[in-house]
């Protein structure tokens, strides 16, 4: 089903309806009810160029022609097309882009991202101004004629620093710039960015939108007709596809969104509560307390507060190292967004790219540590906490 189609049963639905049914329609020839993955290259013609819509899988497959009208339908956009990873779904918006263009971005991006524009899109004769976007004289000083792009992630990773989507989305369009969010942390159940005035939006489903740490998977949303012709454009020429089955495990998690947030945020909240009273916790990041810079922002734009928690242990980065290796529960390891609780070290792990100095004048401490916290019982998750800082 679609969302934007006057008939659809999804027209005004609330957002566990369209997460349930967006994209699905019984399968014509059997009347299964689940999408089938469509493993399949090619399609039958009866006649030369004469087919039933579908002539080859890079460029049209049922399976992930179901998925894009999902992730369209969760982020209330007209359009969606899928890519086979988050960084595929960004460099094809980056492919919008033309040589002498000029990028405003944040500062604290996914690692992956910020990688992607210097050492990639730099050498195609792309420009990019890195700015702290919770600062809005700073983005407003960076825009330049030739600012085509301005890419926004709110919440941050790993500081979870929130930056004002609709303000920087107006400071954009006022330059005839596209205001761009990553909203892989927020994610639609909580934020949605092209109702702020965004004109694109775009997910790693490897995380939360997937939500079962079993496929890695990107996605690009858009209310633009235009741009939406152009990014499939993009998908059909460049072909960073997501296979069917892929597309078919994607379409399965985000059929549950709804439900895990809740639960990512329940527990998200009451373990922050747990670690700011913690005498080893110097400071927790995380934008649901009242006292995190960007709370009343977030409270504005965000429903609530996500699973996404960092905080920093009074210590070395040995300390940090050791703590994460102490937990039972949470598993070690990069990504997010996941059933299963993790517990990363950004210094040594997710941001070790980043040189000492300039991590910590960003203010990645030594002792910093990121949980994604998954949707296990909070008792348990915050008992694992206390017996890892405990010893
Ligand atoms: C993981 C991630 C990406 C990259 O997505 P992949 O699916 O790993 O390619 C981009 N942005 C954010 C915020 C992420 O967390």
């Amino acid at each position: 089903m679609s969302t934007s189609d006057t008939s659809s049963p999804l027209r005004g639905a609330r957002f566990g309806t369209i997460a349930v049914h967006a994209g699905t329609e019984p399968e014509p020839v059997t009347g299964a009810i689940m999408t089938p993955i469509f493993q399949t290259s090619t399609y039958v013609q009866p006649y030369p160029a004469r087919h039933k819509g579908y002539e080859y899988s890079r460029t049209q497959n049922p399976t992930r022609e179901a998925l894009e009208r999902c992730v369209a339908g969760l982020e209330g956009a007209r359009h969606a097309v899928a890519f086979g990873s988050g960084m595929a779904a960004i460099d094809a918006v980056l492919r919008l882009l033309e040589q002498g263009n000029h990028v405003v971005a944040g500062n604290d991006l996914y690692g992956g991202t910020y990688r992607l524009f210097k050492t990639v899109y730099e050498r195609f004769g792309i420009q990019f101004t890195f700015v702290d976007t919770t600062d809005l004289d700073a983005v407003r000083a960076a825009i330049r004629p030739e600012t085509a792009l301005v890419w926004i992630e709110s919440p941050s990773n790993p500081l979870l620093r929130v930056s004002d989507l609709a303000a920087i989305a107006e400071i954009a369009r006022e330059h005839g710039a596209l205001p761009v969010a990553d909203n892989t942390f927020a994610t639609p159940a909580l934020q949605r960015p092209l109702a702020l005035g965004c004109a694109l939006v775009v997910h790693s489903t490897t995380k939360y939108v997937g939500g079962h740490s079993d496929v890695v998977g990107g996605a690009v949303a858009t209310d633009d007709d235009e741009l939406a012709e152009r990014l499939r454009y993009i998908q059909n020429a460049a072909g960073g596809i997501p296979g069917p089955f892929d597309c078919f495990l994607t379409l399965r998690g985000a059929k549950t969104l709804h439900l895990r947030m809740e639960r990512h945020c329940d527990n998200a909240e009451r373990i922050a509560a747990f670690l700011q009273q913690h005498p080893r916790v110097a400071r927790v990041h995380y934008p649901g307390l009242p006292e995190h810079p960007g709370h009343e922002v977030a409270a504005r734009q965000m429903r609530r507060f996500g699973g996404m928690i960092s905080f920093v242990l009074d210590g070395s980065v040995e300390d940090g190292c050791r703590l994460c290796t102490r937990t039972r529960l949470f598993a070690l390891a990069e990504s997010l967004g996941g059933v299963e609780s993790l517990i990363e070290h950004p210094p040594s792990m997710t941001h070790a790219a980043v040189p000492a100095e300039v991590r910590r004048a960003a203010g990645l401490e030594d002792g910093l540590i990121r949980l994604s916290v998954g949707i296990e019982d909070a008792e348990d998750l915050i008992a694992d906490l206390e017996q890892a800082l405990a010893r």
